[in-house]
């Protein structure tokens, strides 16, 4: 699965570079006066992409821990923020560890951040990917399993985070987590009185209700993820796994998948930035090897 092609070629890039710094300086030209198109904001936006882009082409991750800060979240035999966070900080570890990702973290677990300052730190950053981390809870402890809200029906990134979100399912899956409604993978949206309903993902339709704000805003596939239920036992001893963070390894396997396509470019671009840059190839992904499934196996990084 490819979504994005990207090749380096450092004859053409510092042409090109020059081209997209002119048209950048155009645009600030234009932003100083007070009318500005929406059509400028994506043009702004490509343009930096493009650049971001041609100075690292590795995959940018944004990793949303759900709540944090003042905000508990759901609460159970852990808290819903304590939770998404060691997740979270374990999968960064594992992206950053593997060398073919930029993972960004849309927040500090101590800070309280709003819904749109976790995005615009995904969109400042060009995310490629964005996986919003959440749990559930059920006052009565009998829930448990696994679902996932992809960018609904009619969104500009809607397939890639459904193809994004079947990933997931498959992974967490193999953990034996109960996969939850008809396979897993639903579509939540707010009616006029910011009432939640959610929609089975059979259903295809369109609706102009907006769903997350996470998944609405960010400019890239956006998958939000409720793991697994707080207030399950076994919910949580499946998420933790021998390893003890099982379910970072999840996500880590989905997205090396969901990226299979290009982390070769990615991997080679990498190596060619460091070459120019520091004049030596010691990128650390020389080394990585993939299996059949297209994805590496896990390595937990060094403890230094
Ligand atoms: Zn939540």
């Amino acid at each position: 699965m490819s979504y994005r092609s990207s090749s380096y070629r450092p004859g053409c890039c510092r042409t090109l570079l020059s081209l997209l710094m002119g048209a950048a300086l155009l645009i600030a030209g234009i932003k100083i006066g007070a009318w500005k198109p929406d059509i400028l904001d994506n043009a702004e936006y490509t343009i930096g992409k493009t650049i971001a882009n041609l100075l690292d082409s590795r995959p940018v991750i944004a990793i949303d821990a759900g709540h944090g800060g003042d905000d508990p979240g759901a609460t159970g035999l852990v808290d819903e923020a304590e939770l998404t966070a060691q997740t979270a900080a374990a999968l960064f570890d594992l992206l950053e560890a593997d060398g073919r990702f930029q993972p960004v973290l849309c927040h500090e677990y101590d800070t309280t951040a709003t819904i749109q300052e976790r995005y615009a730190v995904a969109n400042s950053r060009y995310a490629d990917l964005l996986v919003c981390i959440h749990a559930n809870s059920d006052p009565n402890g009998s829930g448990s399993g696994f679902e996932c809200y992809p960018a609904p029906p009619g969104r500009e990134y809607h397939q890639q985070s459904y193809d994004f979100a079947q990933l997931l399912v498959e992974e967490f899956s193999t953990l034996g987590m109960t996969i939850r409604g008809e396979n897993g993978i639903r579509y939540a949206y707010y009616d006029d009185n910011n009432e939640k309903y959610i929609m089975e993902s059979s259903n295809t339709l369109v609706f102009d209700d907006p769903s997350f704000g996470m998944l609405e805003k960010t400019k890239a596939p956006a998958v939000l993820v409720e793991q697994c239920f707080v207030s399950s036992e076994s919910d949580l001893a499946q998420i933790s796994g021998e390893s003890g963070t099982a379910a970072a390894e999840c996500y880590y396997r989905a997205i090396c998948r969901f990226f299979a396509g290009q982390l070769k470019d990615a991997s080679s671009d990498s190596a060619s930035n460091d070459q120019n840059e520091a004049g030596n190839t010691e990128s650390g992904s020389d080394e990585t090897t993939t299996d059949q499934l297209g994805y590496q196996p896990i390595e937990l990084p060094d403890e230094d």
